[in-house]
Parts: structure tokens; sequence; C-alpha cells
């Protein structure tokens, strides 16, 4: 297993700490605590366990974790068997929610769990706050929170309750966000303008108990959402807020081969025989199962634009159930139309791998938040075609830190009309010849590694954090 470009923390050498890392569910979650898991174990020197919530709700879910714990044997795993929940309550919701729901209803059996494992502290999910928190602190144990969204996302979670309080009677509209900037109602996670919904519900509970948590570590770094992160920076400094640590972006790690299934489309070699930056990479994230109509208006927008493309289709929430041919999903004739130009695949791709190929040009993304610390680790500008939840709001950090595009007029989820094949096909041909935002991209990669490298703002970060677990032991 490599873990790329990571220096020594070389400051713990008072003693180690044993961090816990309580993940929830969905790659968008799993992904960035393995990461942080990594990090804390192979750089800044601590004891790592990570609590497994069984079972997974998806294959890609299995997969990493069996990669994760096969590459790095130092990390623990602590196997969590969920209680059982009774999902007819939630008639309709989103597989991954009704699985924080469950994994929320079974915390009173994490406080055996974790006085088993004699935790020095305690790392959970967003998700999992409101209830995690109180566990951690009849145990005894600092309780810190990973946000795997951006520091906008983090602001929003924790000001949305007031916001609410301060608008009674009224429904969502724009959110303006003390000290950070004006989030349109537009932009806001649909769900949200439901009161009533399971996510909302979760989301306002959580954003309650922030203030709760011993400290809040964000996956972002100062020039990708710079305002954000001063704004939560300043909160901690000056009211009671916890402190934030910014430490991302946290770094890629590359499993050896048997990590995730073999895809079949060899699309490593395909991208090799590619000339440089040609080629336009497509992908809408883990679990975002597009619209059949949209999908065939995006086919019609790449095979339009003339350019080479990587596509990786997802037509379901959950990757089981996806069982579609490609040829049903995208139209009659254009696999055959496209085949010298494109690849598409269904499978799984190692986007990191994608994303550091020197043939690809442009990341065509719904702006999932790890998408976008990818895309920003790697300097490839990002087209935003958001599609659902914080991802308008990824989207438009994404255009005010030069990563990337976003036409905000577009359409997302829920919306009755679709962004059309031509629309599409302008924007990309127009974003594929940009050079200056080539460049813009290209300086946030730099600002990146510089952020992560030692002596950088991010290591320190979370160098600090590691000293704030040590002094509780
Ligand atoms: N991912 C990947 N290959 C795929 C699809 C997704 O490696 O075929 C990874 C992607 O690199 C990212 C994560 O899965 O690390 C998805 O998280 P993100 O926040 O971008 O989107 P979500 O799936 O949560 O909407
Ligand atoms: N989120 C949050 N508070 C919560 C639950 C979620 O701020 O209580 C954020 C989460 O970090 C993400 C967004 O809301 O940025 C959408 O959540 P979801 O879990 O749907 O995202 P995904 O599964 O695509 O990562």
């Amino acid at each position: 297993a490599t873990s790329p470009a990571m220096p020594s923390s070389g400051d713990t050498a008072g003693g180690r700490p044993h961090v816990v890392l309580l993940p929830s569910a969905g790659m968008g979650h799993l992904v960035p605590f393995g990461r942080l898991a990594v990090a804390l174990s192979s750089v800044h020197g601590c004891d790592v366990s990570v609590v497994t919530v069984l079972p997974t709700v998806s294959t890609a879910e299995t997969k990493h974790l069996e990669g994760l714990f096969d590459a790095f044997p130092a990390i623990r795993r602590l196997d969590f068997q969920l209680a059982a929940f009774d999902a007819s309550e939630f008639p309709g919701a989103d597989a991954f929610f009704l699985r924080f729901e469950a994994i929320r209803r079974s915390a009173p059996l994490f406080g055996p769990l974790l006085a088993g494992a004699g935790a020095s502290a305690l790392v959970t999910d967003i998700t999992l706050t409101s209830i995690v928190i109180p566990v951690a602190k009849e145990m005894r144990i600092p309780c810190h929170i990973l946000f795997t969204a951006s520091a906008a996302m983090l602001s929003l979670c924790a000001y949305f309750p007031t916001y609410l309080e301060d608008n009674a009677g009224s429904g969502i509209g724009d959110v303006d966000i003390p000290g950070v900037y004006r989030i349109p109602k537009a932009s806001i996670p649909q769900a949200l303008h439901d009161p009533n919904h399971l996510f909302t519900r979760q989301f306002v509970a959580n954003g309650r108990s922030l203030a709760n948590a011993a400290g809040i570590l964000v996956n972002t770094f100062d020039a990708l959402d710079v305002e954000a992160v001063a704004a939560v920076q300043k909160d901690s400094a000056v009211s009671g807020f916890p402190p934030v640590f910014s430490v991302g972006p946290l770094l890629p790690v590359c499993f050896p081969a048997g990590n995730q299934a073999k895809n079949p489309a060899n699309y490593i070699e395909w991208l090799d025989a590619q000339p440089a930056r040609s080629v336009v990479y497509v992908s809408f994230g883990s679990r975002n199962a597009i619209l059949g109509v949209q999908l065939k208006e995006l086919a019609a927008g790449l095979e339009a634009s003339g350019h080479r493309f990587l596509w990786v289709v997802k037509s379901t929430v959950v990757d089981k159930d996806d069982a579609a041919e490609l040829s049903d999903l995208l139209g009659e004739g254009f696999l055959e139309r496209v085949q010298k130009r494109a690849l598409v695949t269904k499978a799984w791709v190692e986007q990191e791998e994608v994303l550091r190929h020197e043939s690809v040009g442009l990341f065509v993304s719904h702006c999932g938040w790890n998408s976008v610390t990818e895309a920003a680790t790697s300097g490839v500008p990002v087209l935003a075609l958001p599609r659902a939840g914080d991802q308008r709001v990824n989207a438009g950090v994404v255009a005010r830190a030069g990563l990337g595009v976003w036409v905000d007029s577009w359409s997302w989820d829920g919306e009755e009309w679709v962004v059309s094949g031509e629309e599409i096909s302008e924007k990309v041909k127009v974003t594929m010849r940009d050079e200056a935002l080539r460049k813009t991209a290209a300086s946030l990669g730099v600002a990146a590694a510089a952020a992560v490298a030692n002596g950088g703002s991010s290591h320190r970060c979370l160098a600090d954090f590691v000293r704030l677990c040590l002094a509780g032991t």
C-alpha cells in the first residue's frame, strides 16, 4: 500500500494516543475516514481503530473496507453489528439516510464497544454527531467530528438551527451565513426544504450538537474554501465553538490490486493511449441515480462535444441494484458511435488514479466533496453538474476558488427540466479550451500539496489535533 507524499509528523514522541474512528455509511463518508485513519496511523504515530458497521449498504463499501484493513494491518478493525431496524417508518427514504438512522438508533451499543477498546479519543461522522457525543461523554472519551464536506457546508450545518428559529413560520429562503456568504435558496439541499424529512431532522439535531464536540476536523484547505474556513476558525476562537482543524485534502491511499473489483474496461491502459489533457472524465460519484432522460442528454452532449471521454455511469443509489444495460441507459447505437474516442463503464474506477493521469483535461463532476478535493489535489479543472444534497454548495466553492466552472441556472434533481445535450456540449468545448482555468486549477493543486506537506497548514492542523488527543490521555 502507498500513501503518496505523506510527510511524517515527528512530534508525537511523548506517547501514542489511541484514536477510534466511527464512520457512518456510504463511500462519501468511508473514503475520507479511511484516509484519516492512514494519515493518523502512518504519518502521525497514533494507534488507530476503525469501527466497521455491518452489514454495509453497498458492495463498494465492503470492498473498500477489506482493501483498507488488508493494506494497513496496523489499523485495527472493530466490527459492530447493527441492531434490527424497522425502515417501514420511512417509506421511500434513501438507503443511506436510512442507514444513518439505523446506526443512530444502535448508538447505545457503542458504549460497551468503546469501553473495551480503551480509546483516548473518538472521531465520528457528522451524520452521527448528536447521538454519539452523549455516549462518548458518558464514557469520558473526548468526541471529535470529521466533517467530510466543505467548510461552507459545515457553517451551514452549524447555523441552520438558528436560521430556522429566526425564520419560524416562513419557508426556507436564501441563507445568509454570518461571516461566510449567502447560500441562495436554490442551492440549499433539497431535503432541507421539508422540516419533517428524515435528513432534515438529523441535520438540525447534528447542527445543534456540533458545539458539544471536542474538536472538528474538516477535509478542506484554505485556498479552496477560504471564507468559510476563516469563519469557522474565527468562531472556534471566540465563541466557545470547538477548535476547527482544516486537515485536507486528506490524501488518497492506493490499495494494492484486490481492493475494488478489477474493472474489465482496462481504463488505465485506455488513458495511456490518449494524448495529454485530451480526455473529459465524467463521473457522478458512488450513489447518484441520474434520471434516464438526463443520462441521454449527457450522452448527446458528450458525443456532440467531439472530445474523447471516460464516463463512469451509475444509474442506481445502491450499486447492487444496478442491473441496467449501458445500451438501454444511453440510447440505441450510442456506444458504437463513440467507441473510437470514448470508454464508458458501469464498473468502479479508482478515481484518484484517473484524475492523476496526464491524459485527463477536464472533470465533469456532480461535486460530491471527495471528488472536489481529489480534483483539487490533481489540479484538474471541473465542470460542475450538481444533482442533489450539498452538491450546489460545493459547486459554488469550486467556482469561487477557480477550480472550475458552474452554470448555476442548470437544473438539478427534482426540477422539471433537464440540462440539454446542446448546453453540455457547448460548455465542455469552452471549458476544455479555457487556459486561464487550467492555470488556476493547477495552482490549487500546488496549494493542496503545500497544505499537506511537512509544515503546511493542514499538516500542522492534524499534528495539533494529535497533540489535543495526547493531552486527554
Ligand atoms: N469513487 C471512485 N470510483 C467510482 C466512483 C466513486 O473512486 O467509480 C470515489 C470518489 O473518488 C470519491 C468517492 O468515491 O472518493 C465518492 O465520494 P463523493 O463525495 O465524490 O461523492 P458521493 O458518492 O458521496 O456522492
Ligand atoms: N450533512 C451535514 N449534517 C448532517 C448530515 C449531513 O452537514 O447532519 C452534510 C454531509 O456532510 C453532506 C451533505 O450534508 O455534505 C449531504 O449529506 P449526504 O450524507 O447525503 O451526502 P453524501 O452521502 O452524498 O456524502
